[in-house]
């Protein structure tokens, strides 16, 4: 048994977290006492329905079990998710490319997330002083002024902190200014774009996750590092209006042919690709083989919600 005990404002949300899933939310928790927070110190799984919460870390266990369940909160209500249906063909950069693009995603929902749990009193100022120590921990300081093979790292990193900190950056803006000098400088481009506007629905927080891909490899670009690619990589889920739901899928999508693969066929995969955003949005299983012309006219044809419920792809409603 663990005596860890939660405070008021955590277990009223974990009331509300339990009302929203079908099974339980458990709590397992870890003896790892660090003095520092960070991303990697708790994560969720399922078992037997019932949603497990693991906490490794203790360090502030009303901060980290808090986040969780807002993460919980957003799954269980709708907001989009992302989902990795293709493949580069080699796993190094297929595994580095989950990687940036989860923390990315991340982030954008630490828009809405870092905020409540700043209107609930749990970034007080010791948590502040533990969320700085653990970017300290994640990311070494620039040398000489250069770049090095660290850039993407730091840039997702320092993103995710002028997101925590918010209104309170002044209060650590120097010691970023002296370590971290390039990578603020790029971070700030991104977060200027990904906080111009309120994420606080399904909406606009997939509105913003696009933003962020399209940001985030622009900033990559003014480095002349090597891009992400997100937007075609990454299949985020859908939010729909009703009218939306009733049109033609040709009206709203286009299916590329790409020249990357499907994961799970290995053959070239067909994503269906935004029209007005250029988003992966699905990736269709292969066309009867002789017969893709009738395929993707009837496919074209269908409506949205047609298809989408034909290929059993979950989306909201807005
Ligand atoms: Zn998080």
């Amino acid at each position: 048994m663990s005596d860890i005990q939660l405070n008021n404002e955590v277990n009223e949300l974990l009331n509300e977290v339990n009302q929203k899933i079908s099974g339980d939310v458990v709590f397992d928790y870890g003896t790892e006492k660090s003095g520092y927070v960070r991303y990697d110190q708790s994560y969720q799984s399922w078992q037997n329905g019932d949603l497990i919460i693991h906490v490794k870390d203790v360090t502030a266990p009303n901060y980290t079990v808090s986040h969780e369940l807002q993460h919980a909160l957003l799954d269980a209500t709708g907001y989009p998710t992302i989902s990795f249906n293709v493949t580069s063909g080699h796993r190094d950069f297929d595994e580095q490319l989950m990687i940036v693009t989860t923390t990315l995603y991340d982030t954008i929902t630490h828009l809405t997330i870092y905020e409540w749990q700043k209107q609930h009193g749990l970034l007080n100022d010791e948590v502040q002083k533990q969320y700085l120590k653990g970017v300290q921990q994640t990311i070494k300081p620039e040398e000489n002024g250069e770049m090095d093979g660290m850039m993407h790292w730091r840039l997702l990193t320092i993103l995710d902190a002028l997101v925590f900190f918010g209104n309170d950056f002044d209060k650590v803006a120097d010691q970023f200014k002296r370590d971290y000098p390039i990578s603020l400088a790029g971070a700030q481009n991104v977060y200027q774009i990904i906080s111009a506007k309120p994420v606080d629905s399904p909406f606009t927080l997939r509105r913003t996750v696009v933003k962020a891909f399209e940001a985030f490899d622009a900033q990559l670009e003014k480095w002349q590092l090597p891009t992400v690619g997100s937007k075609e990589f990454v299949t985020l889920g859908s939010v729909f209006s009703k009218r939306q739901l009733r049109l033609e899928v040709r009206q709203l999508f286009q299916i590329s042919h790409s020249e990357i693969k499907s994961a799970e066929t290995k053959e070239r995969a067909y994503i269906g690709i935004g029209v007005n955003d250029q988003q992966n949005a699905f990736v269709l299983p292969d066309p009867p083989k002789g017969k893709t012309d009738d395929y993707f006219k009837t496919l074209y044809s269908m409506s949205v919600e047609t298809l989408f419920k034909q290929l059993n792809l979950a989306y909201s409603v807005r």
